[in-house]
């Protein structure tokens, strides 16, 4: 490819980019992408962006905050999410099984308002644990339902629960929707 010599090196590397347009993004290869990207999303001009990072373009700087920014924003997004769900799930469980082996204890003791405070606090943890699985039933890698733990917990609440029907219908309402 000819390129006139009579260019300036970053006018260069535009008539470069126009030549080659849209095959690889220099962006996205680039070693210093997360620093592309933060200055982009930071606001700043497209050829502020391209003069600090001397080996790019401003084209392919514009081009990438265009068209590839918002996917690879949106995934970020997605991950961190999927993060939060889970330490948040994690969370949940671990108290979930402290509110359980407390009622059993209480129970044994022969201790009903102790009993009954177990079973209210594994209710809102029930509760909670199944509206995030609600929020997460869309990614199958992450499938509490059939964890072994789970199901012997079910099993040990709905048992729990026999000499008290009301908070008994009230956890198997809150464990609609989470097939057993
Ligand atoms: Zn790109």
């Amino acid at each position: 490819m000819n390129i006139p010599s009579r260019l300036r090196d970053s006018q260069r590397l535009e008539f470069l980019e126009r030549k080659t347009m849209s095959r690889t993004c220099t962006i996205c290869t680039h070693p210093d992408r997360k620093a592309i990207e933060s200055a982009l999303v930071a606001g700043e001009p497209s050829r502020v962006i391209a003069a600090r990072f001397c080996t790019i373009g401003r084209m392919a700087v514009q081009r990438h905050k265009e068209e590839h920014l918002p996917k690879r924003l949106a995934k970020a997004q997605e991950a961190r999410e999927s993060a939060n769900a889970d330490e948040l799930l994690r969370h949940v469980k671990a108290l979930q099984g402290k509110a359980a082996s407390l009622l059993l204890q209480a129970e044994k003791a022969g201790d009903l308002k102790t009993a009954l405070a177990g079973v209210r606090e594994s209710r809102g943890c029930i509760e909670l644990l199944a509206k995030l699985m609600g929020e997460l039933d869309e990614r199958p890698q992450l499938n509490v339902t059939i964890n072994p733990q789970w199901i012997e917990l079910r099993a040990v609440i709905v048992q729990a629960l026999e000499p008290y029907p009301d908070a008994g219908q009230a956890v198997a309402a809150a464990l609609n929707g989470a097939p057993a």
